[in-house]
């Protein structure tokens, strides 16, 4: 068995790894794809000390700075069931879709998120081609050009109250009668003067011309009528899915389907630590994802001391 078996090989994940091997502990990583959500990311100029770096390549030395230790990689490996120790201390077992089984003395759970579609034609056309999920990353990127916002819960109001100071005008588009964001939120949102909130919106496709988005057509659900916003970016603010559907009545999980953690990234089941997007870490972003790998890693070296 492992002393430290890592199940998710993101940001939170490889620095999980580097972690527990330079402890000296016999530390195995399984993961679906090595690397995460880095993979599908053209820009990434906000890893501090990385001034400007895309996804493929900053994936592809997250593997290597693994690698630079004795860590077991299992890459191309889902996991679909965890079974808890049947004694604190005991093994904690993850059963692979392969068939085969993975123990370890302490799990770290870091299987990240994946950001909801809104799934119409031209999104995966033009995702990275001003179809973007997350304005703290590619919010610069739209620096006094017109963008839309889809999405009128907290995330996308946030978005739009962002993209403002930062674009030239906003148009957030929410599918119900009304913003569901906090009041507050709202009336932020609402006291910015470039920034327009079309309700009853539809979205029906991501249009584009030269390989860039150009706009995106919706349906005013109340008229019935077809519409169009001219667009450069449109920013997807429906929702952040956890990677918890194989953890469900395992570990306990926020309403959100977060994993829940404490400080120091403990679970509610002893020797199973949480890092990055599959937790309830408020901020989701990769610097801040390594940065729990690392701490549960340490939060499980502590755990095995103790036992
Ligand atoms: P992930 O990166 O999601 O990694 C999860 C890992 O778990 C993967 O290896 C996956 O294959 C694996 N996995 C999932 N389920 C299973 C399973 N059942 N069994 C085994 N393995 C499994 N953040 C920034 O800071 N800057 C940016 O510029 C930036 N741009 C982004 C652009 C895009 C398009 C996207 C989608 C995200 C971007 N982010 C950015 C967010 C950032 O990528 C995430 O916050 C970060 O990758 C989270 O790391 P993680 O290790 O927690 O999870």
């Amino acid at each position: 068995p492992y002393d430290v078996l890592i199940i998710g090989g993101g940001p939170a994940g490889a620095a999980a790894a580097v972690y527990a091997a330079r402890k000296g502990i016999r530390t195995g990583v399984a993961a679906e794809r090595f690397g995460g959500q880095v993979n599908d990311t053209l820009g990434i100029e906000n890893y501090i000390s990385v001034s400007a770096t895309d996804g493929p390549r900053f994936a592809a030395a997250l593997e290597g700075h693994v690698k630079d230790y004795e860590v077991d990689i299992h890459n191309l490996q889902r996991a679909e069931k965890l079974t808890p120790a049947a004694e604190p201390g005991g093994l904690v077992e993850v059963r692979l879709a392969s068939g085969a089984t993975l123990k370890g003395k302490t799990v770290i759970l870091s299987t990240g998120a994946r950001w909801r579609n809104v799934g119409v034609p031209g999104e995966a056309e033009y995702r990275n081609k001003g179809v973007a999920y997350c304005p703290h990353c590619d919010g610069p990127l739209f620096k006094g050009r017109p963008v839309a916002v889809i999405g009128g819960g907290n995330s996308g109001v946030e978005a739009a109250i962002d993209l403002a100071g930062i674009v030239k005008h906003v148009t957030l588009l929410e599918f119900a009668a009304e913003l569901r964001a906090d009041a507050v939120l709202v009336n932020k949102l609402r006291s910015l003067p470039n920034v327009s909130v079309v309700t009853n919106a539809q979205t029906t496709e991501f249009t584009g011309t030269k390989g860039k988005l150009d706009g995106l057509n919706y349906t005013d659900r109340v008229s019935g009528e077809a519409r169009r916003v001219d667009v450069d970016g449109c920013f997807v603010q429906i929702g952040l899915v956890p990677n918890t559907e194989w953890l469900r009545g395992s570990v306990e999980l926020s309403r959100h389907g977060e994993i829940i953690v404490d400080a120091k990234g403990a679970t509610s089941l002893p020797g199973v630590f949480a890092a990055g997007d599959v937790t309830t870490v408020p901020f989701k972003q990769i610097v801040i994802a390594a940065g729990d790998g690392a701490k549960a890693a340490l939060g499980a070296f502590d755990y095995l001391v103790r036992h």
